[in-house]
C-alpha cells in the first residue's frame, strides 16, 4: 500500500471481451470507493495478443514490473485464435504470470446465484456453493513447451512436487476453515486425483492425508476424478472446497462454471504466497466481442475475491465488507430479473453493470 493508503491495482484488460468486462468491474470498484473508506489507484498495463501484434511482446517487462509493485492484479482475458507465437502455440500471458509469481492456487468458486438457471435438476432448490482449487504451476502443465514429439510418438510429463503440494493443501485447508468460520459451508475439503492408477497421484494424496491430520476441524474426503465428474453433475450441492492437479482442475472448473449458468458467472483468482491475479474463468470470447453482449458478472465477482484477499492479507475489515457488498449486489441484480444474453436473456454488458 502506498503512503496515502490507496490500494494500488494493476489493470490488465487484455484482448477480446477482456477490456469490455474490465470497465464494468472498475466502475463497481469506483462505486465502492465513493461509499467506503477504501481508496484505489488503478494503473493500466498492456498485455496479450493485440499488444503482441503491435509490439512483438505479449507481456512487456514494464507490465511485469508494474504487477510486482501493485497490491493486486486484475486481468480481463488474453489471447485471440488468429494470433499465435511463431511455434504456433497460443498467446497466454496469464499462464506466464502464474509461473512468474508462483501462483500455485487457482481458486474457482462456483456459486449458483439465485435466479440464474442451472442445467442441473434440483439445483435451484438445493443451491450450489463450492470452491475448486486448481494447482496452477505444475501437474501436466509443467510440461508446457517441453513436450517431445517425433514422427512416431509424443510425450508430456506430469510433475507433482512436495514443496508446491504442501503449500497448496495448507492453503486449501485454511480456505475450508475460513468458509466454515463464516458459516458459509460445512468445512469440507475433497482431494480429487487418480491415485488408483498413477503413482504421482498416490504421492499427491499421501501429502493431502498428512495435511488433513493437521486440520482436524475440516472434513477431509478423497475422490477419483472420474467419480468426481459424475458426482459434480448428480449432486453438486454435496461439495464444499475441492483441491486438484492442474489439468484436472482446468477441466473440472469449466464443468463447475457450467453448473452455475455459464462462464460469464464464474470468477477466479490465482494466488501465491505474496501475489495474486484476479480474473474471470472465461477467455476472450472472440465470437461475441465488440457487440456489448459479454456478461461482466464473472469479472465483477473476481474483484470481490480481490477485496477479500486484500482484507485477509492486510487485515482490512472494510475490504472484506466491500467484497460481500459486491456479492450481495450481484444477487440483487439477478433476483431483480436480469437475464444475460449468455443464457438466452436480453441483457447485455451495460444492463448487467447498471443492475
Ligand atoms: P480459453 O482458451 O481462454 O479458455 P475458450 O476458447 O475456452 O477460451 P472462451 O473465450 O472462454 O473460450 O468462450 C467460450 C464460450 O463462452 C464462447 O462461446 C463465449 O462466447 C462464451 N463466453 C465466455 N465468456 C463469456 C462472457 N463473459 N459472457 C458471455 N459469454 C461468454
Ligand atoms: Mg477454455
Amino acid at each position: 500500500m502506498s503512503a496515502n493508503n490507496a490500494l494500488h491495482i494493476a489493470v490488465l484488460g487484455g484482448d477480446g471481451i477482456g477490456p469490455e468486462v474490465m470497465a464494468p468491474a472498475l466502475e463497481v470498484l469506483r462505486r465502492i470507493e465513493a461509499t467506503s473508506d477504501l481508496k484505489f489507484r488503478f494503473t493500466d498495463a498492456p498485455a496479450g495478443a493485440n499488444n503482441y501484434l503491435a509490439t512483438g511482446k505479449s507481456m512487456p517487462d514494464s507490465t511485469v514490473r508494474l504487477c510486482e509493485e501493485a497490491d493486486a492484479i486484475l486481468l480481463g482475458a488474453c489471447g485471440l485464435p488468429s494470433v499465435r507465437y511463431p511455434d504456433n502455440t497460443e498467446i497466454a500471458p496469464q499462464i506466464e504470470l502464474r509461473f512468474h509469481f508462483d501462483l500455485y492456487a487457482g481458486v474457482r468458486p462456483a456459486r449458483l446465484v439465485p435466479g440464474v438457471p442451472s442445467p442441473i435438476v434440483g439445483a435451484d432448490q438445493r443451491g450450489i456453493d463450492l470452491v475448486l482449487i486448481r494447482e496452477s504451476t505444475e501437474g501436466l502443465f509443467a510440461s508446457m513447451g517441453k513436450g517431445v514429439v517425433t514422427d512416431t510418438e509424443a510425450r508430456e510429463t506430469l510433475v507433482i512436487t512436495r514443496k508446491t503440494s504442501e503449500r497448496l493443501f495448507e492453503f486449501s485447508f485454511r480456505l475450508a476453515e475460513r468458509r466454515k468460520a463464516r458459516g458459509k459451508a460445512n468445512g469440507g475439503l475433497t482431494c480429487v486425483d487418480k491415485a488408483n492408477v498413477f503413482r504421482a497421484f498416490a504421492f499427491f494424496r499421501e501429502m493431502f492425508d498428512d495435511a488433513a491430520k493437521r486440520h482436524p476441524g475440516v472434513k477431509a474426503d478423497r475422490l477419483y476424478v472420474d467419480a468426481c465428474s459424475l458426482m459434480l453433475v448428480k449432486r453438486p450441492w454435496d461439495f464444499d472446497v475441492m483441491v486438484t492437479e492442474n489439468m484436472f482442475g482446468d477441466i473440472l472448473s469449466d464443468l463447475a462454471a457450467g453448473l452455475i449458468g455459464g462462464l460469464g458467472m464464474a470468477p477466479s483468482a490465482d494466488i501465491g504466497d505474496r501475489y495474486a491475479v484476479f480474473q474471470p474463468c472465461h477467455g476472450t470470447a472472440p465470437d461475441i466481442m465488440g457487440q456489448g453482449k459479454a456478461n461482466p458478472t464473472a469479472m465483477i465477482l473476481s474483484t470481490a475475491m480481490m477485496l477479500d484477499w486484500l482484507a485477509d492479507k492486510h487485515g482490512l475489515e472494510s475490504a472484506a465488507e466491500a467484497g460481500e457488498r459486491i456479492e450481495r449486489a450481484v444477487d440483487k441484480a439477478y433476483a431483480g430479473g436480469i437475464k444475460p444474453m449468455e443464457f438466452g436473456g436480453s441483457n447485455g454488458t451495460a444492463d448487467i453493470t447498471r443492475a
